[in-house]
């Protein structure tokens, strides 16, 4: 099938990659010249395991293509995917201005043929009739500037033979594993009220549901929920809710731990084994961030301010988080008392592993209040500390591996679960640092192997 993916993010450049490596022709369409000009020349301007050889492969069979060109990625999908960033504003709604651009570009180069346009990104309730609207205004200005009529929308699809529906398909895939999860997605969602476009979306997963692409094929098919606009909508909503207020809780009962001298981590597994609980989600530390938890846990508040309902759990669950942001240092002033003039070496920067991803990352708050503090703060970090991505970052030195980070530092705070964190030679790096003390942001280190390498070891709630 012919597609066209419009904004080439963690989401749109994964979903566009994907959907030419299972077989459609896919134009993925960017207002970011640079990055267009990256991916034409076979490199991904982000990094995601095992990304950049399903591009270059999907290049090179002719069914991806990159540019910047919006009207011949909409003369050429059958179905365009809007896969814009909706970031949060103060208020805490989903900044919606670069959907909205998106939506009337593509009412202003509508031809004749059906089209279908998907809401990837995470967008408002109600955001479906929203940029259908949106779309149609920019068919209604298109030819109000061509022709100088001042026909509706409506009209002019009707007059030109336009024709399209708009459907919800919220993504639920993890920066880090992106690619894993597009093609083993554990259901896909689908709003829309049109059957006809429906079947194209159906037909268009056939090789996703069937399992075609997937690690383990033998499983049964993948469901698909099909569903109204705004159900849909709020599913994506409704998950990351879940998922946040989850850790939150973890969170809470971690601290409530720490006081009662109990270990989470055993608190951890002997409610995870509960079925109707589960053991994913349930792991203390400093707290979520990221560029979805944060801002689709607020846009729901918001939400459910607007329609005039207060949500008291989601309120508290980002209470807690925010508290929880905290919590390092709170451990290192127990630990060092002092901090101003103190050197704290972080290691990990991203808000989780496998990713380039600094939005929102809890290692932001940490090094602000850090230095806030007088604290002169270091970070090693796998991907940070080797691709340069270090624009944005401030207060803070980058080192270049754990070794140099450890040296002179008077503690180290694991703030990101990365792999290779386990079996760093802490036994060296205790010896470069003043202190020997490990804050483990993330309960995620041996603690008998940090304090037989002489290490002072701090856990969340142990
Ligand atoms: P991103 O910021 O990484 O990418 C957005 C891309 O859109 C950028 O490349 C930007 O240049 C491009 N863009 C902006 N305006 C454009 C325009 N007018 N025309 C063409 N391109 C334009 O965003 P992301 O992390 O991929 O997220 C996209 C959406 O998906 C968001 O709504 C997000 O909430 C949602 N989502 C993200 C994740 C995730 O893990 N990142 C997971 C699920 C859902």
């Amino acid at each position: 099938m012919r597609v066209c993916v419009i904004g080439t993010g963690y989401v749109g450049l994964v979903t566009g990659t994907c959907l030419a490596h299972i077989g459609h022709h896919v134009i993925c369409v960017d207002n970011n010249e640079e990055k267009v000009k990256l991916m034409k020349s076979g490199q991904s301007p982000i990094f995601e395991p095992g990304l950049s050889e399903l591009m270059s492969s999907a290049s090179q069979s002719g069914n991806l293509e990159f540019t910047s060109d919006l009207a011949a990625g909409v003369a050429h999908g059958e179905i365009l995917f809007i896969a814009v960033g909706t970031p949060p504003l103060p208020t805490g709604e989903s900044d919606t201005r670069y959907v909205e651009a998106v939506a009337r570009g593509i009412g202003a180069h509508l031809d004749g043929d059906y089209k279908v346009i998907v809401n990837k990104s995470t967008v408002p309730i109600g955001s479906g009739d929203w940029v259908r609207r949106i779309v149609l205004d920019g068919l209604a200005e298109r030819q109000k500037a061509q022709s100088g009529e001042g026909a509706t929308g409506e009209e002019v699809a009707a007059k030109i033979g336009a024709d399209f529906d708009v459907v919800s398909n919220p993504e639920f895939l993890r920066e880090g594993c992106a690619v894993f999860d597009t093609f083993n997605p554990d259901r896909i969602v689908l709003g829309s009220n049109s059957q006809r476009a429906m079947d194209l979306m159906l037909q268009l997963y056939t090789p996703i549901v069937d399992r075609k692409f997937a690690e383990n094929p033998s499983l049964p098919v993948v469901p698909v929920v099909m569903t109204d606009i705004s159900s849909a909508e709020m599913i994506k909503y409704a998950a990351n809710a879940f998922l946040a207020t989850k850790i939150s809780f973890i969170n809470e009962v971690a601290n409530i731990c720490d006081r009662v001298g109990a270990d989470v981590t055993q608190v951890a597994k002997g409610i995870g084994l509960d079925s109707r609980i589960g053991s994913k989600f349930l792991q203390a530390g400093i707290g979520w961030g990221g560029s979805c938890f944060p801002k689709d846990v607020s846009a729901l508040v918001h939400t459910a301010d607007d329609y005039g309902y207060e949500a008291h759990l989601l309120k508290a669950a980002v209470e807690v988080n925010e508290r929880q942001r905290s919590i390092a240092i709170e451990k290192l002033q127990q630990v060092l008392k002092i901090l101003k003039g103190k050197t704290i070496g972080l290691l990990g920067l991203t808000f989780k592993p496998d990713t380039d991803d600094l939005r929102d990352a809890p290692s932001l708050n940490l090094i602000e209040n850090l230095n806030r503090l007088g604290a002169k703060v270091k970070a090693y970090d796998p991907i940070v500390s080797q691709t340069g991505m270090r624009h944005g970052l401030s207060g803070v030195l980058v080192e270049t591996d754990a070794e140099r980070l450890a040296d002179g530092c008077d503690a180290l705070v694991l703030v990101t679960d990365w792999e290779q964190f386990r079996n760093l030679d802490y036994d060296k790096m205790g010896k470069l640092m003043a202190h020997a003390v490990m804050i483990d942001g993330r309960n995620f280190l041996d603690k008998k192997v940090l304090e037989a390498a002489g290490f002072q070891y701090v856990g969340i709630g142990r």
